[in-house]
């Protein structure tokens, strides 16, 4: 059924610090929405449960995207079509620009935002493996200040998040340190457009004298939430790739991945393809190597 609009109330302070005054006055109380493409199925629905809205819509200070030469800034407010039209983010973090053209439909890409896909804290969040395995930060505010975490300890459990409840996410940090890693990611769906993904994997790798010298794996659809492989990536680290390298990366994923059945796919089928995936990855990452 659908909601009643006499059940909402929506406010719209037009600035950053008049929002944060608001959420610190009533924490709790008010709950954003910005691009309005997850509240908005949700009211349609009858399933918002969110009496007083708050709108990030058009507030300025939350979307930019500012490349410096050792780092990338992306506001909460950005959009993903802001993302995958934006040079120096295709230039230097080509996997983020990637996700960002694969999410939802363009008109959808048009009003997602990068901060609503995190805090809607969805185990097949499209950016977010991207994210991990670029070693981003997130910038939570507040009337009390701002603080910086990694990003891989924003997500707690399926949908909950560190975020207090007068806080907002502000802006994702991203280093510039991974132009000489072979990166890798991939998406797994029903078809290639307008599909949530049964599996995504992200992957950032450093070959040195035929070993891995450094590696980064993330997945989404593995667990409660997008994570990186840690375990996964331990038994890689420090060896050459061979197929007992890889068959031992093969079991640790399947080890170490949690995914569940649901409508989309079966728990069993995502472990199968992620470890496909992570084979894959190691393999075109040996022979990026191997070319003189
Ligand atoms: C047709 C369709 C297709 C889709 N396809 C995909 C897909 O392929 N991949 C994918 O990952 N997602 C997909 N989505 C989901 C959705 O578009 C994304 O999650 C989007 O990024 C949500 O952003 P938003 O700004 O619209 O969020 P909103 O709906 O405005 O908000 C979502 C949540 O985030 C909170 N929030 C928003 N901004 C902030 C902030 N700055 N600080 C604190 N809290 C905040 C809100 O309170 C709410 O809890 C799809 C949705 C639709 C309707």
């Amino acid at each position: 059924m659908r909601g009643n609009s006499e059940a909402h109330q929506l406010v719209a302070p037009g600035s950053l610090s008049a929002v944060l005054e608001l959420l610190a006055a009533e924490p709790g109380v008010w709950t954003p929405i910005a691009g309005g493409t997850e509240l908005m199925v949700a009211y349609s629905a009858g399933r918002l449960n969110a009496a007083k809205l708050v709108n990030l819509w058009g507030i300025r200070e939350l979307r930019f995207i500012d490349a410096a030469d050792g780092s990338i800034s992306i506001g909460a407010g950005a959009t993903f079509a802001d993302m995958r039209r934006h040079a120096g983010l295709c230039e230097g973090w080509p996997l983020m620009a990637r996700a960002a053209s694969w999410i939802g439909s363009v008109a959808n890409q048009t009003r997602a935002t990068l901060g609503g896909n995190l805090v809607n804290g969805s185990p097949a969040a499209d950016s977010s493996p991207a994210l991990l395995v670029y070693d981003a930060e997130i910038e939570l505010i507040s009337v009390r200040g701002s603080r910086r975490i990694p990003y891989c300890e924003f997500h707690t459990g399926y949908k909950r998040n560190v975020l207090a409840p007068d806080e907002l996410v502000y802006a994702l940090h991203m280093p510039r340190r991974f132009a000489q890693h072979k990166q890798y990611l991939r998406k797994v769906g029903t078809r290639r457009a307008m599909a949530i993904s049964k599996i995504a994997l992200a992957g950032t790798a450093l070959a040195q004298g035929g070993t891995v010298a450094e590696i980064r794996l993330a997945a989404a659809s593995l667990a409660p939430f997008p994570a990186r492989l840690y375990k996964t990536e331990q038994a890689i680290l420090g060896l050459p790739v061979t197929p007992e390298t890889i068959a031992a990366a093969r079991n640790a994923l399947l080890a170490e991945a949690a995914p569940i059945d649901d409508i989309r796919s079966t728990a069993g089928y995502r472990k199968r393809v992620a470890a496909n995936l992570v084979e894959e990855f190691l393999i075109e990452a040996a022979q990026e190597e191997a070319q003189p």
